[in-house]
């Protein structure tokens, strides 16, 4: 377990803002996975996303889960993305989360002092 000190943790922050999951937009925000950046292709294109994800504590246990099914329905939640209206959004989601768990550098950092909204 590592502080709020850290300094990806700073640099990920480095404009105050109300933090928000990377993934979902909950503003209960109490992870960091340090990562490296990666693509996910989508149509005819690829989006390039940066290092270093904050999660929820809910989007935290799909991933240490590796449930992808429940994390895929969590972010669509979180985002207001109707599902049946986009098809391709699922597809997307999970092809994100697999990038993800490819990219992750060891464990991720805890940090509720910091994110969890005590502050
Ligand atoms: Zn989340």
């Amino acid at each position: 377990m590592k502080n709020i000190n850290h300094p990806r943790l700073r640099r990920h922050y480095k404009i105050p803002a109300l933090p928000k999951c990377d993934f979902c937009s909950s503003v209960t925000v109490c992870w960091l996975y340090l990562t490296r950046a990666f693509t996910v292709p989508r149509g005819d294109s690829v989006i390039h996303f940066g290092p270093d994800w904050a999660t929820c504590h809910q989007c935290h246990q799909f991933i240490e889960r590796k449930d992808c099914d429940g994390f895929v329905k969590r972010v669509a939640h979180g985002l207001r993305i109707d599902m049946n209206a986009r098809p391709d959004a699922g597809p997307f989601y999970r092809a994100e989360f697999e990038s993800f768990l490819r990219s992750t550098n060891g464990p991720p950092l805890f940090m509720p002092e910091a994110l969890c909204g005590t502050n």
